[in-house]
């Protein structure tokens, strides 16, 4: 195939996560990189992963890109095997280093790699979408960061890929670049791509994340949309010792309330504040003995949530 497939928009009943993570361990000698982690990219979803440095990220990434086995654990992209033949072939992989061939100019480069899928999309067509010229004679490596950023995404991009992996996307990238990239990469979202993100660019989270997982010590932390997690929609957030019966306190709120414990001991009733649904979450806590602290109409920012999760790392 040689034509740009912008994907398909998955049809009624195969909708199902595109990415399975069960119980992931993965172990450098006495290092425990990820402990236990447990996690779901859906299917035409972008998925962000955040953490402080050396939370686990990069090496769930690369164990879910087949490129480092798992100690322990279960991994399912696109119901296959990572790195398995059925599955190299319907995932694109933007890595933050390399990926870039120094003296090649980019439709060369491109169509070099082209030849290593068996269907791929049309090169120049592909570096027309991310806004570089196909018919430039400037080398790769002269290339500027924004513009080097927008040729890997083309190359991850070339096998018209189901999964897309990016690792870093708008690292280095001034404003506009960046707003070119998150559009380029929102726009194969929007015709069906899943997408799994790190980044450190809390903007770009908040642009174009589906769904934010907050990884610390190689565990998450945080699971949930970018509102669920801020509590940007109304809502209050109180903190506890984690583990709370939710189920109990939701029963002494209004029945359109909702609880989540977003992370260990870090709680958001979400629905409209009042002055009495502030009294009853005091209350039901007082009559268990338990202090509410940091009880707050809306919310926490996602760079507080990050910087709370470095700081509680292990
Ligand atoms: P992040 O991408 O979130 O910064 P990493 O996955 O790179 O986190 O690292 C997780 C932990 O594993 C860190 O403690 C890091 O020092 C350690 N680590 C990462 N790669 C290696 C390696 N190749 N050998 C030994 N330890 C490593």
């Amino acid at each position: 195939m040689s034509s740009i497939e912008l994907g398909r928009a998955p049809t009624p009943g195969e909708v199902g996560p595109a990415l399975i993570v069960e119980n992931l361990v993965v172990r450098y000698g006495a290092t425990v990189a990820v402990d236990g982690l447990s996690m779901t990219a859906e299917t035409s979803q972008v998925t962000a992963l955040l953490g402080p440095n050396g939370a686990g990220k990069t090496t769930t990434v690369e164990v879910v890109c087949g490129l480092r086995p798992a100690t322990s654990g279960r991994v399912r992209l696109l119901g296959a095997e990572p790195g398995s033949r059925q599955v190299a072939e319907r995932i694109g992989v933007m890595l933050q280093q390399g990926g870039l061939y120094p003296t090649a100019r980019p439709l060369e480069w491109l169509t070099y790699l082209a030849r290593l899928y068996p269907s791929h999309a049309e090169p120049s067509a592909l570096l027309e979408l991310v806004g570089i010229d196909p018919s430039t004679r400037t080398t790769t490596r002269r290339l500027s960061g924004g513009e080097q950023q927008r040729v890997k995404l083309a190359a991850a991009l070339l096998p018209n890929p189901e999964f897309l992996i990016l690792d870093e996307p708008t690292a280095g990238l001034d404003p506009l670049a960046r707003r070119n990239l998150l559009e380029a990469i929102g726009a194969r979202r929007d015709s069906g791509t899943s997408i799994l993100l790190t980044t450190h660019q809390l903007s770009d989270v908040e642009t174009l994340a589906d769904r934010v997982i907050v990884i610390a010590g190689g565990r998450i932390v945080a699971d949930g949309t970018v509102s669920e997690l801020t509590g940007a929609d109304d809502a209050m957030s109180f903190g506890s010792r984690p583990g709370l019966d939710l189920t109990d306190l939701a029963a002494a709120l209004p029945a359109s309330y909702r609880v989540r414990e977003v992370r260990a001991g870090s709680y958001v009733v979400h629905g409209p504040p009042t002055p009495q649904i502030m009294a009853a979450i005091t209350a039901w806590c007082a009559q268990k003995g338990l202090m509410a602290t940091d009880l707050a109409v809306g919310q926490r920012t996602l760079e507080q949530i990050v910087i709370d999760a470095g700081l509680e790392q292990p």
